[in-house]
């Protein structure tokens, strides 16, 4: 019996349990052994599970119960000529689905922004939160410590950085519910997405709070932070990075690469992500930012879970007088056949590229495809460039779909491409 066989038969037999196999085998074992024996539990054959490219232990932080892997194929769009105030020359966006024609059609957005003289992009605001709830007797004792907060903020700084060497504690920030008291504490986490280094700073600032205060901590989370829900103080306040890519793009490029017109799609995006998404209650005022968002969080290592945040986004449309390729003053267009000025603004992108998922082999090199693999030079500037060019990713992406709409090409191209 090999070692994989004899292992899954203990754990068959009651000795073992599936987490402790680590501890009894090297990870790639370990992985082998429990695929042995959910194979047998299950009836399923674990055979591409289980044909992986790395070496399991890589993944050791990442993941428990490894079995192996889920494939997802992994494609590029691009090239995309970026202007951003981190991210800046031409690259291609690595993407990671299952849906086809979503390449397709971001390519197709990103040829359109390059002829345009690429897109632009700008980190407008950063920090992540962690927002601990805390028990007091009353609305007297909320203010209380209310007021003991904002007069020690200098005291929880302390605190909290020093569990840290790169984040810094930006601001605390009180909310009162009857006899709940919510401090949401935000942080500069450099390149870190910064979910496990904000939560671990902000224990040891509570623990500041609950010794020099009455009040008493029920949670290190109080859902007001708010990761992985949808919610709308994320939408305001920003999360993570808030980003805009935008582009304005000539009305001839519209009329004759996308076959519509910079009026029709305004329009489109009025009635359709503006008043449909708001009749709908909906957070998202886009088209399919999560498609991106999605594809490139998986390409690069991302938290999955927070493509829910990370589609927090708002596009806009205008169609707008331009300026034509002509140097000629007089060749302005001052009439309303104009050319098409296009955004996304994401509030809450929260990403890194180190820790978490981002130094898994595969991640790592679609981090690489972007340049922005590891910690960056300031600190910072490799999680805001990555930022930058989702925040484009996206850009195409609601480009190319509301062509598509406006044109009334969108079922052809996805019975052609994606069926
Ligand atoms: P992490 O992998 O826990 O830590 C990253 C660490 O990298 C930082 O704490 C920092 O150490 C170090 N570092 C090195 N160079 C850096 C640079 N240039 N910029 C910033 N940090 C640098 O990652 P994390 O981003 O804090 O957390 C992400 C993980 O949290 C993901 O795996 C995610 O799935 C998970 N997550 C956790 C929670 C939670 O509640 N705990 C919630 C959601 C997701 P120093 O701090 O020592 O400087």
């Amino acid at each position: 019996m090999t070692d994989a066989a004899d292992l899954a038969a203990r754990v068959r037999e009651g000795d073992l349990r599936l987490h402790e196999l680590d501890d009894h085998a090297d990870a790639d074992t370990a992985a082998e052994a429990r695929r042995l024996f959910v194979e047998r539990e299950t009836g399923a054959t674990l055979d591409a599970v289980g044909d992986y490219g790395f070496p399991a232990e890589r993944a050791e932080s990442n993941i428990e119960n490894m079995l192996g892997t889920v494939q997802v194929p992994v494609g590029v769009a691009g090239p995309v000529d970026v202007n951003g105030g981190a991210a800046s020359g031409t690259t291609y966006l690595p993407l990671a689905t299952t849906e086809g024609a979503l390449l397709a059609s971001v390519n197709r957005g990103c040829s359109v922004l390059s002829s345009a003289g690429g897109a632009n992009a700008r980190v407008l605001k950063s920090g992540m939160t962690r927002a601990p709830v805390f028990r007091v007797a009353d609305v007297v004792e909320a203010e209380a410590l209310v007021s003991w907060v904002r007069d020690n903020v200098a005291e929880l700084i302390e605190a909290a950085e020093s569990t840290t060497s790169h984040g810094e504690l930006l601001d605390v920030t009180p909310y009162v519910v009857g006899n709940s008291v919510y401090l949401r504490f935000r942080y500069d986490t450099k390149d870190a997405m910064g979910m496990n280094m904000a939560t671990i700073a902000t224990e040891a600032a509570c623990d500041v709070v609950e010794s020099e205060t009455g009040a008493d901590l029920v949670a290190l989370s109080g859902n007001l932070c708010t990761d992985k829900k949808p919610a709308a103080i994320n939408a305001v306040e920003g999360r993570g990075r808030s980003v805009t890519a935008d582009v304005t793009i000539p009305r001839e490029i519209v009329e004759e690469r996308l076959h519509t017109t910079p009026e029709a799609i305004a329009e489109l995006n009025t009635r359709k992500n503006l008043v449909g998404s708001a009749k709908a209650g909906s957070l998202g005022f886009n088209a399919h930012v999560a498609n991106v968002v999605a594809a490139m969080f998986l390409a690069t290592g991302q938290d999955e879970a927070q493509v829910v945040e990370g589609a927090n986004a708002i596009t806009t449309a205008e169609a707008r007088d331009g300026v034509s390729e002509s140097p000629d003053s007089e060749a302005r267009r001052t009439s309303s056949g104009g050319d098409l000025y296009l955004s996304v603004s994401l509030a809450s992108l929260e990403v890194g590229t180190v820790g978490g998922g981002t130094k898994l082999p595969t991640q790592a090199e679609g981090l690489d495809v972007l340049g922005v693999r590891g910690g960056g030079d300031p600190a910072g500037s490799n999680a805001d460039a990555l930022a930058e060019y989702i925040a484009v990713g996206t850009l195409a992406g609601e480009l190319s779909l509301l062509s598509a709409l406006a044109s009334r090409h969108l079922s052809s191209a996805h019975a052609e491409l994606g069926r």
